[in-house]
């Protein structure tokens, strides 16, 4: 299973690149957020059992509001 061989430093990095892929610039934490926002998600396990939790970035929120994306 390459997936799980993968360096678990390398996690939070490739989740955010994986998102970058789509076009969505985020940031990446491993504690919940304290209060959950609109694009709040639920956390992402990776393959090592650490919960990861994404939020975009406010650059990023700044981007669609400017863009007119809901
Ligand atoms: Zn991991």
């Amino acid at each position: 299973m390459a997936d799980t061989a993968r360096d678990h430093s390398r996690c939070a990095a490739s989740l955010k690149g994986e998102m970058a892929d789509m076009g969505v610039d985020i940031a990446v934490s491993t504690s919940r957020p304290l209060v959950a926002g609109p694009y709040t998600t639920d956390g992402f396990t990776c393959p090592h059992g650490t919960t990861y939790w994404i939020e975009p970035t406010g650059e990023q929120i700044a981007a669609w509001a400017r863009d007119g994306v809901e």
